[in-house]
């Protein structure tokens, strides 16, 4: 699905430097290349403060210790995302409330967000799915409008641009009051380990969320807050600093064989692929997901791994119907996108090295297997 070793060749002597700064000058926490990655990142985003972790998960969880939320308050989600996003919010013992996605962004439904509105509702969490952006000037006109947070969940879109309504650009991320991000190795802007960070404009909270990766200290030893223990480690540090400068280049690159996969496949009346025709949003492609309208998905995904090719699905299980997350509220009609996508979605390979021929030979497996 993959190719990191490739990738790697290409940058090696910024990686390998990175790394021998790190083990030559034993500055393996917090040193002095996370604070130079933290600034580069901020500057790249064009947001006031980015607080490195420990991992994406962890990113959502401080992200939500740093708000004012309290057990029992309504967080709404996507129905149709990686188990993470909703993982977090049960932990912290609020209410995850599910709601269904469009069929055509794969991402949360503005009606599903509107209808799932209670006066327990604190703060809603778009997940920019698969690369793509949610419709951020939509979900943040909600949101204002019920004085809700808004958290984005952005481990899959980093370095995406969203244009709003009145033309103005920024990455995604940068539009909530706050968002998470993971550089677990296979994502956009990947490390070679794990690790994760926290975004926002606001001052105050990026003091709270602060305080709260270092167990809840803003003084040495003491301790105002519960906190935890998350930190992005230096030598990830020095991994991702020498690949940000390149991130632009990687989301061009999975663009760019979308592009290619999309002009081969489309020519297949059983298969959907993703639109092109954007509005504001930006798809920076972490995962090319295209639909099997046929009821033939899962006899291509088998095809497809007996002729070599790695395939995914992401996600085969609706998080509504999942034993930790079901809740006598959710009604099977609520559902009807997500529970299509499931039986219908599909991810190939996508990284920043396929090139021509890779395409042709898994487009060509494709389109030769549902002829
Ligand atoms: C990867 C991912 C996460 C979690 O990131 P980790 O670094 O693996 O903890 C959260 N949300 C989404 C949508 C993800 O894809």
């Amino acid at each position: 699905m993959v190719d990191l070793k490739s990738q790697y060749e290409k940058i090696k002597d910024e990686v390998n430097a990175s790394i021998q700064d790190v083990l030559e000058n034993n500055t393996y926490i917090n040193g002095p290349l996370v604070h130079q990655f933290q600034a580069n990142l901020e500057k790249y985003l064009g947001v006031k403060h980015v607080i490195p972790c420990a991992n994406g998960t962890d990113a959502l969880q401080i992200a939500m210790m740093g708000l004012d939320l309290k057990p029992g308050d309504e967080v709404i989600t996507a129905d149709f995302t990686f188990a993470a996003t909703v993982e977090v919010i049960a932990l912290l013992q609020l209410t995850p409330v599910l709601v269904d996605v469009d069929l055509d962004n794969m991402n949360i439904s503005l009606d599903g967000i509107r209808k799932a509105i209670t006066p327990k509702t604190k703060a809603i969490v778009p997940v920019h799915l698969f690369g793509r952006a949610a419709n951020m000037d939509a979900i943040m006109e909600i949101a204002n409008e019920h004085n809700l947070y808004v958290i984005e969940d952005n481990a899959q879109a980093i370095g995406a641009n969203y244009t709003d309504k009145n033309g103005k650009k920024s990455k995604v991320g940068t539009i909530g009051q706050v968002a998470a991000t993971s550089f677990f190795p296979s994502k956009n802007l990947g490390c070679y380990g794990d690790g994760g960070a926290i975004f926002t404009n606001d001052d105050n909270l990026a003091h709270i969320i602060r305080g709260i990766v270092n167990h809840g200290m803003y003084e040495r030893y003491h301790h105002d807050v519960v906190g935890v223990n998350s930190r992005l480690d230096s030598i990830q540090a020095g991994v991702l600093k020498a690949k940000l400068p390149n991130l632009d280049a990687y989301n061009l690159a999975r663009k760019t064989a979308a592009k290619k996969y999309n002009e081969a496949l489309s020519v297949n009346n059983n298969i959907v692929v993703p639109s092109f025709d954007f509005n504001g949003d930006d798809h920076v492609f972490h995962q090319y997901v295209i639909r099997i309208t046929n009821g033939k998905r899962d006899a291509l995904l088998a095809h497809l791994q007996e002729k070599g090719i790695p395939c995914a699905i992401y996600y085969p299980i609706p998080l509504h119907s999942q034993k930790a997350y079901a809740d006598v509220r959710y009604k099977e009609e609520d559902f009807p996108v997500t529970n299509q996508l499931c039986k219908e979605v599909i991810a190939l390979p996508m990284h920043t090295e396929l090139d021509d021929e890779q395409i042709k030979f898994i487009t060509d497996t494709v389109l030769e297997f549902l002829k």
